[in-house]
């Protein structure tokens, strides 16, 4: 077991618990957060996910990963579902499950993709639509611990609709010193938006992430298409691939 300077304890995954729904929050029309009390959380770092296990009446079991989208908070955990059509878990989470219903979560899990507060080199994230919500959690946990490492957010999708966490990202650009975020509209940009909607290319990496030299740490994440395209235009770009760390979400959209 080892202890981070925000003070979470972070342990081996201890089995199933169960979980019960205490809040949603709308972030797009098809994604919600979704925070969770699961008794006797024992922690995790920024970037760490959970299984969430769903069990039907005549036992059949289905279970997915779900990023944690904030830092360790006691016992509560936040996680942001994007709703994928016709999906087994996905839809549930967001029309069906309902205040108070139990789950069945297993976690932390994960300990690669993981962004510790007492890291001082520049960070880099890159996220493609849902991919995000672990970025979100190092964004936050940046802020928690008083961190002024150096932070650039490259946030990919598919119109101004689609972004997760849109005022709370603006208000942390605005107020969390050495913050940038970035958007990259792939199909429809807001008024006043410089270029093309496109997808993330060579030129934005270049423009708004770091030089290799400076050794930043980059995270990838998002659908699986998206993150090997980014992470090879970095390596590309020169950057160490024992620095440059990626989560893949699934097929690409
Ligand atoms: C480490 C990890 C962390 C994750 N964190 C998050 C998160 O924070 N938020 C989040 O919303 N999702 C996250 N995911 C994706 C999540 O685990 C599920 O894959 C997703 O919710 C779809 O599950 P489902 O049961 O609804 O769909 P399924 O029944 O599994 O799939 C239905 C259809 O959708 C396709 N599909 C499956 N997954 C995806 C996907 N991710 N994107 C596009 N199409 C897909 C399938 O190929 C299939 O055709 C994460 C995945 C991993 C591996």
């Amino acid at each position: 077991m080892t202890a981070s300077t925000t003070g979470a304890r972070v342990a081996a995954p201890l089995g199933w618990r169960v979980a019960r729904l205490v809040h949603r929050r709308v972030e797009t029309p098809t994604a919600q957060t979704l925070v969770l009390e699961a008794p006797g959380w024992p922690g995790h770092l920024p970037g760490q996910h959970v299984d969430v296990r769903l069990t039907a009446p005549d036992g059949y079991q289905a279970a997915r990963s779900y990023s944690l989208a904030g830092p360790a908070d006691g016992d509560r955990i936040a996680l942001t579902v994007q709703q994928v059509p016709d999906g087994e878990v996905s839809p549930y989470l967001i029309d069906t499950w309902a205040e108070g219903d139990p789950v069945e979560v297993r976690g932390p899990v994960g300990g690669w993709f993981v962004w510790r507060p007492e890291e001082t080199a520049p960070v880099l994230l890159v996220a493609g639509g849902s991919g995000v919500v672990p970025l979100m959690a190092m964004v936050r946990a940046r802020r928690a611990a008083g961190s002024r490492t150096p932070f650039r957010l490259i946030y990919s999708v598919r119109t101004p609709a689609d972004g997760f966490y849109t005022d709370e990202l603006r208000a942390r650009a605005r107020d969390d010193l050495g913050l940038d975020v970035t958007y990259v509209y792939t199909r429809e940009a807001p008024d006043g938006w410089r270029g093309e909607p496109h997808r993330i290319g060579l030129a934005d990496l270049t423009t708004h992430g770091w030089p290799a030299d400076g050794e930043p740490l980059c995270y990838v994440c998002g659908p699986t298409g998206f993150v090997e395209t980014v992470a090879d235009l970095l390596v590309g770009l020169g950057h160490q691939t024992r620095r440059v760390r990626t989560e893949r979400f699934g097929p690409t959209g």
